[in-house]
């Protein structure tokens, strides 16, 4: 049974439920591109108007890949990128939270 006054195990509770919000995240970084497309009468023509790319950078099979995003879906991409980062930093505090509990159980011996 847990104890409602342990404010670790409310954390990892916490974060725990929190995890299933983050199912659609996606592996990699989001990089946005800036480039010219090279028609002269483009609003990129001046080199400062240049137009968004975006790009997943992930591996795939251990291979690092570009993987080109239609500008619809980068917004929604973004955020899955950073889902993951979410994930990883609530994995981490639980896990730290689990090695201190085992540190107090051992020392409990
Ligand atoms: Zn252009």
């Amino acid at each position: 049974m847990k104890s409602p006054s342990n404010p670790d195990l409310e954390l990892r509770g916490k974060l725990i439920r929190s995890l299933g919000s983050l199912r659609e995240m996606l592996p990699g970084s989001f990089v946005e591109r800036k480039r010219s497309c090279g028609q002269p009468n483009c609003r990129c023509s001046d080199g400062k108007n240049l137009h968004s790319q975006f790009q997943i950078s992930v591996l795939v099979d251990g291979k690092p890949k570009a993987l080109s995003i239609p500008a619809g879906l980068a917004e929604k991409v973004r955020e899955k990128i950073e889902m993951r980062r979410r994930f990883d930093s609530a994995a981490a505090t639980i896990c730290r939270l689990n090695l201190k509990r085992f540190l107090e159980e051992k020392e409990a011996r």
